[in-house]
């Protein structure tokens, strides 16, 4: 490749090329978990799909590797790549609300909070996760949990069509009409497929939740832990309750007595009235009074943004995860060792729900193979110093290595680090792996989308 090559490209944009020479390079190749540090060789601000199609062709034709950044989330720094050309959806954004057919159309750049913002407008709202910096593209390409889950599904579950860009520069749609087999494997088969500008979900009727944590003392933990496995299962829809140890934060709501203590406790999101919710809360309450509650109506927007401030961009990141289907009690046991071993302020671990409406769909409907699971499982080992990387790390894989053997087998990818290997990423697809592999060889033959939870292309099947 040429210098002149590189200035024709940046002719072709309508969007930004950022070179390693330009005074925007370093912060451009920033990655959201700054314990990864990756010189990409060219950034692609993509304005457009023509742009998308632009940059592919550019790659293809100097064979350069690419990668795709949505919202830049992801954990395993999987959107930056060393040496690579970047594909920037982050000026592809915007949200077209569309009340009469209550639906959304989502540009591949936008984040979440872009989403819930525009939509909380119209008392409207799309199944997504807990943080709303996350991006809409990986996080729905993935699958997608949060809140919702257990009322409205997965937000692969909620995705009506997408606009996607080819692995050779060309455009298609998938949806349940078009190319049903790309749409079939964008749901939950990651950025395997193409370069998703454009995505059509369907909305729900979200404004006020009744929402927020309950925290008790880590002496309670196994007790709390096994009054929730027994909850969550029979629990109405409308509830849900993701169970964390954490350590509370020295910020209002919290009374300063608590700040820096290590407990555990349940987030809560009710999608009905006030009443009904405390109704159902009542009996935890009443035999487990929890040391601090902020459980409350809000805007569903209000509690998406809650956790936002804890987690901003730069962090050091690490995080294992697993997929549950019974917690049984030796599991809580280990749970409570390492749970109380938090190495740090922002560390942490979810258990988050996916039974409810998620269960509704069945293994084979989407890529997702885990409809019969529980819960999500992540350890997450995170503090803003660089110093703590190595602490943080070996205690999220030691928590993750002690229950791991009383998991479902496979686990979340929007939950795993980049190069967790081939086996980790069979296990999570089961049975699916191989129909993706098919549909990978027909879209992207020679596997030009790699910066990912790769899914080789199968030619022989
Ligand atoms: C703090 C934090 C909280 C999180 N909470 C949740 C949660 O509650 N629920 C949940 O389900 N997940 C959650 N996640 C995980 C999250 O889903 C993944 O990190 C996801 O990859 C983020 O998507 P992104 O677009 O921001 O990432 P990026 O880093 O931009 O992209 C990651 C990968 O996704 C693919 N990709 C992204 N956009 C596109 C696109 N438009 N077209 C094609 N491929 C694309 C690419 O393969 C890319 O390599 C969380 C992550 C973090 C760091």
């Amino acid at each position: 490749m040429q210098q002149q090559d590189v200035i024709e490209f940046k002719g072709q944009l309508r969007g930004e090329l950022i070179e390693p020479t330009d005074a925007r390079y370093n912060e451009e190749r920033q990655v959201y978990n700054a314990m990864i540090n990756r010189r990409p060789r060219l950034i692609a601000k993509c304005a457009d799909v023509a742009d998308v199609m632009t940059a592919i062709h550019f790659g293809r034709k100097h064979d350069v590797r690419v990668s795709i950044r949505g919202g830049g989330h992801n954990a395993g720094g999987l959107g930056v790549f060393d040496d690579c050309l970047v594909i920037d959806l982050s000026l592809i954004k915007y949200v077209h609300v569309d009340t009469t057919a209550r639906t959304v159309r989502v540009g591949g750049g936008c984040t979440w909070g872009d989403v819930d913002h525009a939509m909380h407008a119209f008392g409207l709202a799309v199944p997504s996760g807990i943080i709303s910096t996350t991006g809409v593209g990986g996080l729905t390409l993935g699958g997608g949990m949060g809140h919702l889950t257990r009322k409205y599904g997965l937000t692969i579950d909620s995705l009506l069509a997408a606009d996607v860009v080819l692995a050779d520069g060309t455009f298609a749609v998938a949806s349940a009409t078009e190319n049903p087999d790309l749409f079939w494997a964008i749901r939950g088969g990651g950025g395997n497929f193409g370069v998703v500008t454009s995505f059509l979900f369907k909305a729900y009727p979200v404004q006020m939740v009744c929402a927020g944590p309950m925290l008790w003392p880590l002496e309670q933990a196994t007790d709390i832990m096994k009054w929730y496995r027994e909850f969550i299962v029979q629990a109405p829809e409308e509830m849900n309750g993701f169970f964390a140890f954490l350590t509370v934060p020295p910020a209002p709501p919290f009374p300063e007595e608590l700040h820096f203590k290590k407990m555990c406790g349940i987030v809560w999101c009710y999608t009905g009235l006030l009443e009904q919710a405390n109704e159902i809360l009542e009996p935890l309450r009443a035999d487990r009074q929890p040391a601090f509650e902020f459980f409350a109506p809000m805007p569903f927007p209000m509690l998406q943004t809650m956790f936002d401030g804890l987690y901003p961009r730069g962090l050091q990141w690490y995080w294992k995860a697993d997929f549950v289907n019974e917690l049984s009690d030796e599991a809580i046991a280990l749970h409570i060792k390492h749970g109380s071993e938090l190495p740090s302020l922002h560390s942490t671990m979810h258990l988050y729900p996916i039974n409810g409406a998620a269960h509704k769909p069945t293994n084979a409907d989407t890529p997702w193979s885990y409809r019969d699971a529980t819960w999500s499982e992540v350890i997450v080992g995170v503090d803003p110093d660089p110093a703590n990387t190595d602490h943080i790390t070996a205690w999220a894989r030691n928590y993750w290595e002690a229950l791991h053997p009383y998991g479902a087998g496979g686990a979340y990818v929007n939950f795993m680090m980049e190069g967790e290997g081939d086996d980790r990423i069979r296990a999570t697809y089961r049975d699916n792996y191989e129909r993706l592999a098919r549909i990978k060889a027909e879209y992207d033959p020679d596997n030009f989308f790699r910066v990912n939870q790769n899914i080789r292309p199968h030619h022989d099947a």
